[in-house]
């Protein structure tokens, strides 16, 4: 599943093919907006914030769109034939460059000044220029009951992390997921540890976290269930977290985030 790393790097890649032309296409293929068309209007940039994208045009109008669990965008030289019609839910276009929206899991098309209503829920941007720890460790702190592990993927309280970042923060802590908010120490050094994650890998087309990039050591616990933890030898459990039908993958080391 895309985090913020990922859709950090989309923004790029569709600012780079698609900011200051003028739109010769858009198709929009999700029954609400079967009739806009944004054809004649340049676009002005695209922003992420957490996993939401908000490609902003001329004339006051944003193009929301969120990956979800499989949704892309492809970037590719116009005329490159796009992927099957029915993966495609959006597909915008200059005379240079098409970028192709495909099994994106929302597309809303609001005016500029309404963005508020598509983004106005996230807590502080792990990869924006106005992060804010303090902030993201007052809304955390905000309800300590819930498991940290939860909380981590509550992008109310903090805006990018998803199961990946999620373990691989909660293992460099040394953090039980399951640990209550209201009982990790030190709240603040693990948000510092997801956002430096996050920030190291923004630019990298493949995940590092631990240093080193070769296959199967890139990870600490990410995609190691069953294997020996790097740290400590023992062996790397996984389990879901969160209420059905939400429940997502964690996978953590028992010896080196005791209960
Ligand atoms: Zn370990």
């Amino acid at each position: 599943m895309p985090e913020g790393d990922v859709v950090y790097r989309t923004a790029r890649q569709l600012g780079l093919a698609l900011n200051g032309r003028v739109l010769t296409r858009s198709d929009f293929r999700v029954p609400r907006y079967a009739t806009a068309d944004l054809t004649g209007r340049t676009v002005l940039e695209t922003l992420s914030r957490g996993k939401h994208l908000l490609t902003r045009v001329d004339g006051g109008l944003t193009v929301h769109t969120h990956l979800r669990m499989e949704g892309s965008w492809q970037v590719s030289p116009v005329g490159r034939r796009p992927p099957p019609g029915d993966v495609v839910r959006l597909l915008l276009a200059n005379a240079q460059w098409q970028a192709v929206g495909v099994r994106l899991g929302m597309v809303d098309l609001l005016p500029t000044g309404h963005e508020e209503r598509v983004v106005g829920h996230l807590g502080p941007d792990l990869l924006g220029a106005d992060w804010d720890p303090e902030e993201a460790v007052r809304r955390l702190a905000a309800d300590p009951g819930t498991t940290i592990g939860e909380a981590l993927l509550d992008q109310r309280n903090l805006a990018g992390i998803g199961t990946i970042y999620r373990a691989e923060t909660l293992f460099l802590a040394g953090v039980w997921p399951w640990r209550p908010v209201g009982a990790v120490e030190d709240l603040k050094r693990v948000v510092g540890i997801a956002q430096r994650l996050l920030h190291a890998n923004r630019e990298r087309p493949s995940r590092v976290t631990t240093g080193d990039a070769r296959p199967g050591r890139d990870t600490w616990v990410y995609g190691r269930a069953g294997r020996p933890c790097l740290r400590c030898g023992s062996r790397v459990s996984r389990g879901e977290m969160g209420e059905r039908p939400q429940e997502r993958l964690i996978v953590w080391c028992r010896r080196c985030q005791p209960e």
